[in-house]
């Protein structure tokens, strides 16, 4: 029998699916929560599905929130811990879909209809906790054991209902490693344009589930060979062919590049992370340039970050995801550098906010390329060195602009020049005291 795992979260949604079934309702545990116990994965969230009316949902628990009442949604919020909830749905079928994004209206109906407006087989079986029994309208059962992604019904009108449901069978496939179904996968590759009718903020949330899971080369040969790429990320596809130095890159054009490195990303991976791995070469096809006596993309990592700019916000991810990917790939090439560095540039340089994520981009970057991690090791080294002193890595300055002024110096920008030169000369270990500080200012003002 399915065994399921012993936390909290199954035993709220097992006395929710209890007190509904108590008060004669049908109730089951449905969709994505099924399908991962099937797999032996572990699910996200544990989703029931009830005949009960959104009104009886709330009726029969103390403390309910009406997430999507209009669909029949209801979150169960557990009685004791704090931020532990169930999602309940009521059976539902979808009246039509008249934008190719949402259903204009639903009805309310039996287990089997709420299968079938189900995307894909896969994630259309329902599962009884207390008998262990699954119940497939769909033959959701046989596609998983095949692992198979098929549309529920005739995938051209589930696609054209919900148009990102195209993308959702690439990221499906992807994520669980399984293959798409003929029909599906034509129809996918025929419909591929139709995406842009919806939201950036839906396609980008299944864009952050495709690349924080594991399976994202797959995915983006997916998305590139059945035309969503084009459609979502040209910017991406357009890295197919642009060819690269051999000596630095054995590996081939910077689209293999990329995808080497988004497999060589370790687990679990930030969002941050995955975009600036799946972005920080973007500008090497709008800055190539075989003039002179190697292939060269100069200024692909200042271009790189602007157009990671335009691109994140065109998928309308948050600001601080943006600054960070734009940091990550506007830095990346600095690395090169790091062996030449004085002390004081790559203190200030290992000391930025999410440096670990710097370092991690640089050695994919790497290993998906030239495969020397000479320069990662010196960094890691020189960090472990750094931190047996943390003081002296964000020193506090034994003077201030204050002390400038006694000097009898002008305010102006000098103020932050000199004090600049002060930390410079801390970082590197030439100055310790506030006498020394003092006596560094003078010489370089040139006081008596
Ligand atoms: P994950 O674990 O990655 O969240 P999931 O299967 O739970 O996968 P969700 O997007 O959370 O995916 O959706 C929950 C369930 O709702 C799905 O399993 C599916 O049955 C149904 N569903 C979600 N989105 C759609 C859609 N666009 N069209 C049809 N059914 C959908
Ligand atoms: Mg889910």
């Amino acid at each position: 029998m399915l065994e399921l795992p012993n936390i909290p979260a199954v035993a709220l949604a097992r006395r929710v699916i209890r007190t509904l079934r108590e008060a004669g309702h049908e109730a089951l545990l449905a969709g994505g929560c099924v399908r991962d116990l099937l797999l032996k994965r572990e699910p996200k969230d544990y989703d029931v599905a009830t005949s009960a009316l959104p009104d009886e949902v709330e009726a029969l628990f103390k403390r309910t929130v009406a997430v999507g009442k209009a669909f029949g949604v209801i979150k169960v919020l557990d009685d004791n811990i704090e931020g532990l909830d169930v999602e309940v749905a009521t059976f539902r079928h979808d009246g039509p879909y008249l934008d190719g994004r949402h259903p204009s209206s639903v009805q309310f109906t039996n287990a089997a209809e709420d299968a079938a407006r189900r995307d894909f087989t896969i994630n259309a079986l329902f599962l009884d906790p207390d008998s262990g029994e699954v119940v497939d309208h769909v033959n959701g059962l046989a596609d998983l054991d095949a692992r198979v992604i098929r549309a529920v019904g005739d995938p051209r009108v589930r696609f054209k209902e919900d148009k990102l449901r195209l993308l959702r069978a690439v990221r499906f496939a992807a994520g669980l490693n399984f293959d798409i179904d003929e029909a599906t996968l034509t129809a996918v590759a025929d419909m591929a344009a139709e995406i842009k009718v919806v939201s950036a903020e839906r396609i980008q949330a299944e864009l952050t589930k495709l690349l924080t899971a594991r399976g994202q080369s797959r995915g983006f040969k997916l998305m590139l060979e059945t035309g969503l790429l084009d459609a979502i990320l040209p910017e991406i596809s357009v890295m197919v062919g642009v060819q690269q130095p051999p000596e630095f890159h054995p590996e081939g054009d910077v689209w293999t590049h990329t995808m080497l490195a988004l497999d060589l990303m370790d687990y679990p991976v930030t969002i941050t992370l995955a975009l600036g791995v799946l972005l920080h070469d973007v500008a090497k096809p709008p800055t190539f340039d075989d003039s002179t006596d190697r292939i060269r993309f100069n200024g692909h990592d200042k271009l790189g970050a602007e157009m990671a700019g335009d691109i994140l916000r065109r998928l309308k991810f948050p600001n601080d995801v943006i600054e960070r990917v734009q940091s990550l790939i506007e830095d990346h090439l600095k690395f090169i550098n790091v062996p030449k560095m004085k002390t004081a540039t790559l203190k200030r340089f290992v000391r930025k906010p999410h440096f670990e994520e710097d370092l991690e981009l640089h050695r994919i970057d790497c290993l998906a390329g030239p495969g020397t991690l000479e320069t990662y090791k010196y960094v890691r080294g020189k960090l472990a060195e750094f931190q047996r002193e943390p003081e002296k890595l964000k020193p506090k300055l034994p003077i201030d602009g204050n002390d400038l002024k006694e000097l009898g110096l002008p305010p102006g920008p000098q103020y932050k020049e000199l004090l600049a030169a002060v930390e410079d000369e801390i970082l590197e270990g030439r100055i310790e005291t506030r006498e020394q500080a003092i006596a560094f200012v003078k010489q370089q003002a040139q006081l008596p």
